[in-house]
């Protein structure tokens, strides 16, 4: 097994990272609730996140989705 975020976790950490990596992913829907400002992430998936790229990944195109959906009304754009 690889560990790819092993670069990212802050050293007292490094024993754990392996473990994580049996972990499911943060469902879709959970990161785009946090992506979005709508939903708390649990602890559980908020660590999962800090330590996952490809979840990391993922909330930062859900921040670009969201940063370039037009407004929803264009009088409060301006
Ligand atoms: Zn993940």
């Amino acid at each position: 097994m690889v560990c790819r975020s092993v670069a990212y976790v802050p050293t007292a950490r490094q024993s754990n990272i392996c473990m994580r990596e049996d972990k499911d992913h943060v469902p879709a829907m959970s990161l785009w609730g946090y992506s979005s400002g709508t939903e708390n992430l649990s602890d559980e998936n908020l660590e999962h996140l800090l330590f996952c790229i490809e979840c990391q990944t993922l909330v930062n195109q859900f921040m670009d989705v969201i940063n370039g959906l037009p407004p929803m009304n264009p009088s409060q754009a301006a």
